[in-house]
């Protein structure tokens, strides 16, 4: 008998899994497919690998949380296969080029030297003081759960001078907040501010409170690294216990007995105490029993309706001379038609990961999860191929390198693709947009109606990313597993 089962070996599965495995507890990882991450995994075709989504590793400065996590699990950073980028991210909008370099002095420049305003240096001060802020306060937020009015009492009254001090920023939308600095931004300083906050927070400006986008608009300020062989290798070098994870292994269904659970799946029935689930809170229910189901997945289906998911492109360029040495391309466009977004991003693979002078290509883009679906097989092919063609000829227009480079086929991933790979509902990825209409009181937390089942991932407090999905982790464990808490307490 496991005390704990974890479904799932994505983001939040593996850090869970870690954690417990430190703590001393009986733990077992179950993953569908033949690598940890999920959407921040590595697949592999034709001897190259391919990053799924994920491609930006930020969260490793002093006292962020997977610097916290390496302590709790005692591991040096110096030994990660990561390298440090910088810029971040080249940013293409209109005629300009926007360098996203780590420095903020070095990076307010690019911004003020493209879309100059006589108050930009007040409004990214403010912007990096509300981020700066809201870093140094989300420790104190934990443990979050505002169903429960005894934890939320402690939190609000643990963070009343936080609270106090950014009332407006966590009150107004972005654009209420951006507008009283530089009134009437031109076009392209407003995409251009719409596609980094949207990045982080799945949102426009119009749509998010300033204080979450603060800290959108300052994520390449944070230090990014490159994983080395794939963003799956991050996960795999911090798992030294790999003994009770069962890869190519699907959970089918979970039912309680008693206090025990038994987690049926393709190779045989597991027995445990307590199960986390890696699923979001929109699907997991798909996973339960008559005697479990409830309609918490329902609710949250139409409660948290406004979800995305993406579009990639996925293809191999020859690069024997490193002309593209920058990792990350943000190209921002009109309106895409076969996805409804205003931009994609580019990661290419390291010189050092070149396979016989080939890097790998992965191309992501916000699709909405509707534009995909009840297509017929022919439809869905044309469509694959006239959102191929939509990409790549921006893309070549603006950075010629990659059209002189390519080699090889394109595949395309849609909505569609992420259903079925990761099992997620509709395929939505990203997880909880940080709506304001989502977020405060409304923020779903780790904890279900079902005692002893729980989740962790982006779907659940503070959302997406490495770093949104580790805090989550974090706030789930102080909540269920008592050991963590000291542990916890020491490192932060
Ligand atoms: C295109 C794209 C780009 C992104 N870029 C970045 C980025 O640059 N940096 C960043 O930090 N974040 C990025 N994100 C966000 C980040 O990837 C996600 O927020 C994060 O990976 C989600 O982690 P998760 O823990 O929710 O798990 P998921 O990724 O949802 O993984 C869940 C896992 O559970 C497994 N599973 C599901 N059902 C079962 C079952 N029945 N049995 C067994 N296993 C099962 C799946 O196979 C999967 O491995 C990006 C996301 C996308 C889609």
């Amino acid at each position: 008998m496991f005390d704990y089962i974890i479904v799932g070996g994505g983001i939040g599965g593996v850090i869970t899994y870690n954690i417990l495995k430190k703590l001393g507890k009986n733990v077992l990882l179950i993953e569908k497919l033949n690598y940890l991450g999920g959407c921040a995994g590595t697949f592999e075709k034709d001897g190259m690998f391919y990053n799924v989504g994920a491609s930006t590793l930020v969260g490793l400065d002093e006292g962020l949380p997977l610097d916290i996590l390496l302590k709790i699990l005692q591991l040096d950073k110096k030994n990660l296969p990561v390298i440090e980028i910088d810029p971040s991210i080249v940013v293409y909008v209109g005629d300009k080029v926007i360098y996203r370099y780590t420095d903020y002095e070095k990076a307010f420049e690019e911004i003020n030297k493209n879309f100059y305003h006589s108050n930009n240096k007040e409004l990214w001060e403010k912007i990096k003081k509300t981020s700066s802020k809201n870093w140094e306060s989300i420790y104190k937020m934990l443990p979050f759960n505002p169903k429960n009015l005894k934890t939320l009492t402690k939190t609000a009254l643990k963070n009343i001078p936080y609270l106090l001090s950014t009332f407006k920023e966590n009150t107004f939308t972005a654009k209420d907040v951006i507008t009283q600095y530089v009134k009437n931004p031109d076009k392209d300083y407003i995409s251009f501010l719409n596609s980094q906050i949207l990045m982080t927070t799945q949102c426009y400006w119009d749509e998010v409170n300033f204080s979450f986008a603060s800290m959108g608009l300052t994520y390449p300020n944070l230090k990014n690294y490159y994983v080395v062989g794939g963003m799956s290798n991050f996960l795999e070098n911090i798992t030294k216990d790999k003994k009770d994870i069962l890869r190519k292994t699907k959970v089918l269904s979970i039912s309680k007995k008693k206090d025990v659970f038994t987690v049926k799946t393709n190779k045989g029935n597991f027995y445990t105490k307590k199960v986390i689930l890696n699923r979001t809170i929109w699907d997991y229910c798909q996973l339960l029993d008559e005697n479990l189901k409830n309609s918490y997945c329902e609710k949250n289906i139409k409660k948290y309706s406004k979800i995305w998911s993406s579009a990639t492109l996925y293809f191999w360029i020859e690069d024997k001379e490193n002309i593209l040495n920058n990792h990350h391309y943000q190209v921002l466009h009109e309106r895409n038609p076969y996805t409804d977004s205003y931009s994609f991003f580019v990661s290419v693979a390291d010189q050092i990961d070149n396979r016989g002078g080939k890097k790998s290509i992965t191309i992501s883009t916000h699709c909405k999860i509707d534009f995909w679906e009840n297509l017929t097989k022919d439809d869905y092919e044309n469509k694959k191929e006239r959102l191929k063609e939509f990409i790549l000829n921006k893309l070549y227009k603006k950075v010629p390198a990659f059209g002189k480079l390519v080699k090889g086929d394109v595949m395309v991933g849609t909505p569609n693709t992420f259903k079925k790979y990761t099992e997620r509902y509709r395929g939505s990825v990203g997880g909880i947009p940080l709506r304001r209409e989502y977020t405060m009181l409304n923020y779903p937390v780790g904890i279900t109606p079902i005692k002893n089942l729980y989740l962790v991932g982006d779907s659940v407090f503070p959302g997406q990313g490495y770093p949104g999905v580790c805090v989550g982790v974090f706030n789930l464990l102080l909540h269920v597993e008592e050991d963590f808490r000291e542990v916890f307490y020491r490192h932060i």
